[in-house]
């Protein structure tokens, strides 16, 4: 008999023979629970779930869906199922992370050792208690795996580059069960793969990265009505593409609906917001600012803070969220691409329109890297829409795509994986000239093609 002859039934049986109530199947309760990803504007359906609380569960799981014929998606949080929707995942079996959490720290190494489905508030909270920070993103309930092992654009990242360089080693689940070590000495074919194609390779169960020396820093935001949005948008433009690479920065334009969650001072408004991080001495970042505080916002929070705040400066929705996305990045942000982001920025059933500055370090490839290790271009233009019932998914892609098309003269060849959240998006743009090695590592490891990942190589 082939894997092909199996039944549902007999693949179903199989899974629970070998795992018992370790495994969520469809009609069990807490299946539309356990299947349910951050993003709840996808409506995932895999075989079956597992929620795996040690390597050792994760080994079971993947050796027990292989062995019905099943394909394995890792998913720590859901935060980019979107990416996943064009995935058929009926024969896949969710290995969910979400209990898979925790983060050691080493103080003299400086170094964390994170497991598989850890969150990055996870590792700020070891962390910050011995003076030190990670290279986290905008949204402290993001995987660090699912952040750090597809790129991981920071507030530091000008200034350091990208998050994938932090990683030093990985543990995974391969295809064929095997519990692996991959770092520069053990399996480096493996860790260079994994440092870009993650969840392709397998099943993450702890991976230790580098943390950085900043007990504090000067960080947060300035922010104006939007009918200021043309003079702060040109003056940001003109500004960041001189500013050093201390500072890294976004400009959003943001139109929050009249709810009782969004404090007063933003419920129901239009607003443009300019925040980020500036690793100097106050006195530099200050004099780095100067030209922006000149343009006197209404609310200025910059000021030396704990590195542990950073997470909540770009104030992402902490809960769930129903949300649609599309991104490209820009070679350059002359004056006319500013008139085009300002006119896109107004579009009916838009949430966000942000330009995220890249650049600096961002941009350097790291010989010692892996698949991904940097990111040519200058700035994001990223689209955000909140798709709360499935008939606004329409109007709010539109509404993203809209966004970043109305900058289409200035897009360059590259993409970032981590804003790459919505089916049918090529991701060849996103692994730079790693692709055809990536595949050829893919077909080394993988042959079955076991893994569903949010970016498959
Ligand atoms: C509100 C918000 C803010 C964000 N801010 C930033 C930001 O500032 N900078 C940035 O670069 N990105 C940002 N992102 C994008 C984010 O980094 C990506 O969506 C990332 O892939 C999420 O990882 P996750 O594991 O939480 O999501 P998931 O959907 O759970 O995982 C995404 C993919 O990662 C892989 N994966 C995750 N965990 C494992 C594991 N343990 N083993 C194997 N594979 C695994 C899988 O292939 C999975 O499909 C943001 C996204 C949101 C929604």
């Amino acid at each position: 008999m082939t894997f092909s002859d199996l039944t549902t039934d007999t693949r179903a049986q199989q899974l629970r023979d070998a795992l018992g109530d370790r495994v969520i199947l469809a009609g069990d309760p807490g299946f539309d629970e356990a299947r349910l990803p951050w993003n709840v504007a996808v409506d995932q359906h895999p075989f079956a779930v597992v929620r795996p609380e040690s390597a050792e569960d994760v080994v079971d799981a993947v050796r027990a869906a292989v062995a019905a014929g099943l394909r394995v998606a890792p998913q720590s949080t859901g935060h980019a199922a979107g990416a996943l929707a064009d995935t058929d995942l009926s024969g896949a079996v969710l290995v969910s992370l979400a209990r898979l959490r925790g983060a050691t720290v080493d103080r003299l190494a400086r170094t964390a050792r994170v497991l598989g489905g850890s969150q990055w508030n996870d590792v700020i909270a070891a962390a910050a208690p011995h003076g030190l920070t990670a290279m986290h993103g905008s949204a402290g309930d993001v995987s660090v795996v699912g952040y750090a092992l597809s790129g991981g654009l920071s507030f530091y990242g000008r200034a350091l580059g990208m998050a994938v360089n932090t990683v030093r080693e990985v543990q995974l689940v391969t295809a064929d069960g095997a519990l692996l070590r991959a770092s520069v000495d053990e399996n480096p074919d493996l860790f260079w793969a994994v440092r870009g194609g993650s969840g392709a390779f397998g099943v993450i169960v702890s991976l230790e990265i580098d943390l950085l020396p900043y007990a504090d820093i000067y960080a947060g935001m300035l922010l104006w009505d939007a009918v200021h949005a043309p003079a702060v948008a040109h003056a940001w433009a003109r500004w960041s593409a001189a500013a050093p690479e201390s500072a890294t920065t976004t400009l959003r334009v943001l139109h929050i609906p009249p709810l009782p969650d969004f404090p007063p001072f933003l419920s129901g408004r239009s607003l443009v917001v300019i925040d980020g991080a500036i690793l100097e001495t106050d006195a530099v970042a200050a004099e780095v600012l100067a030209p922006l505080r000149a343009m006197q916002p209404e609310m200025d929070t910059f000021a030396r803070i704990p590195s542990a705040g950073l997470i909540a400066v770009h104030m992402d929705p902490p809960e769930p969220t129903p949300a649609i996305t599309a991104h490209a990045v820009l070679e350059a942000l002359p004056a006319d691409a500013v008139d085009a982001f300002l006119a896109a920025a107004g579009s009916p059933g838009l949430f966000v329109a942000e330009l995220r500055h890249i650049g600096g370090a961002f941009a350097r490839p790291r010989p010692d890297g892996g698949a991904i290790s940097a990111i040519a271009g200058e700035y994001i233009v990223h689209g955000i829409a909140v798709a709360p019932v499935p008939e606004a998914v329409g109007p709010a892609t539109a509404a993203v795509q809209g966004t970043v098309d109305a900058l289409s003269l200035w897009h360059g060849d590259a993409l970032a994986l981590t804003f790459i959240d919505s089916a049918g998006v090529a991701r060849a743009a996103g692994f730079g000239g790693s692709g055809e090695r990536l595949r050829e590592l893919k077909h080394r490891y993988d042959p079955a093609g076991v893994f569903a990942a949010a970016h498959p190589v």
